[in-house]
């Protein structure tokens, strides 16, 4: 549909690829996400996480997370006709490519650092450039929205990290900080921010999602929010179809702006997908709903893609 192209920020497809269940390039094999429907779905940049599942922390944080991003290396080398690594400003460049879907690796948890600084330059130099501070439980680096009660800000280790990132023009994923981490970074980052995957808690009270508060402090702070199409973040119920993830979008383009507003599906790290967006291919649907939201054909590119695009080359070396 029109000139229009999409860049997701956050999916967690990668792990079926590693646990060879699906090579994300063929449809038949189900799931959310592969480069046939990202295609269709008119996706040019696809944020691909490496997500540490819970049951390999703390002790194997590290080795999965490692693990996870050889296969994605695997995955982007096997397949050069369809996607290829966005590593800096040029690569980033040639988004939308007309041909191969771009991959950013983003890492989803804080804990495949340990507690060495080390750790972020090897994971920089293995093409990673964005990383999500915390899942939802404490890490050396801070404490995730499941820790209740706590209040912590970011430790020193999380404030090295910050800074660091900053240095190295990688992008900080506040999306499952804690609200007083998420208050910390902001103070701390020299650079604009992403919550990748988060809705507004306005709508939704769901503990992952950002108060209108939050949502303008990403606004001030030139940062996206990537709208999260999980059902029980979209709607108290649990039940959602694509009408709420239109008015999740709504709602923070009238609190933090249009131009802070992104999407970020977390297709295959979400059990259930929203009535009428059950996978990427289905994208088409959501920026026709846009349309007929009153958005202008401008605000829609800039949703469906340009912000994220202007936050990746404000951020990115
Ligand atoms: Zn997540």
């Amino acid at each position: 549909m029109g000139n229009y192209y999409i860049v997701d920020g956050h999916c967690d497809s990668l792990i079926n690829y590693v646990n060879r269940e699906r090579s994300l390039v063929d449809p038949s094999e189900g799931g959310h996400w592969d480069t046939h429907r990202a295609r269709l779905g008119g996706v040019a940049l696809q944020f691909m996480a490496a997500f540490i599942e819970t049951k390999y922390k703390p002790a194997m944080s590290t080795w999965r997370g490692l693990q996870l991003l050889e296969g994605a290396h695997r995955f982007i080398e096997s397949n050069p006709e369809q996607v290829f690594l966005i590593r800096d400003k040029f690569d980033l460049k040639q988004i939308p490519d007309p041909n191969r879907i771009g991959v950013l690796l983003s890492v989803e948890g804080g804990e495949i650092l340990g507690e060495d600084i080390f750790m972020l330059e090897v994971i920089f130099k293995l093409g990673v450039r964005a990383l999500g501070l915390t899942w939802n439980q404490r890490n050396a680096l801070a404490d995730g929205v499941g820790e209740i009660g706590t209040q912590s800000k970011l430790t020193n280790f999380g404030q090295n990290v910050v800074l660091k990132m900053n240095q190295l023009g990688m992008l900080i994923d506040v999306s499952h900080l804690n609200e007083a981490g998420f208050w910390h970074v902001l103070e701390l980052s020299k650079a604009p921010i992403t919550a990748s995957h988060s809705c507004a808690k306005t709508l939704c009270s769901h503990r992952r999602n950002l108060t209108d508060k939050q949502l303008s402090a990403i606004a001030r702070n030139k940062g996206v929010v990537g709208i999260n199409f999980y059902p029980e973040f979209l709607k108290e119920d649990g039940k959602a179809s694509r009408a709420d993830v239109i008015r999740h979008i709504c709602h923070i383009a009238e609190v933090a702006g249009v131009e802070t507003v992104g999407l970020g599906s977390d297709f295959d790290g979400i059990d259930i997908a929203p009535e009428g967006l059950g996978h990427v291919g289905e994208y088409y649907y959501l920026l026709e709903d846009l349309t007929r939201a009153g958005f202008s054909t401008s605000e829609i590119a800039q949703i469906a893609g340009e912000n994220f695009m202007r936050l990746l080359s404000d951020v990115m070396k």
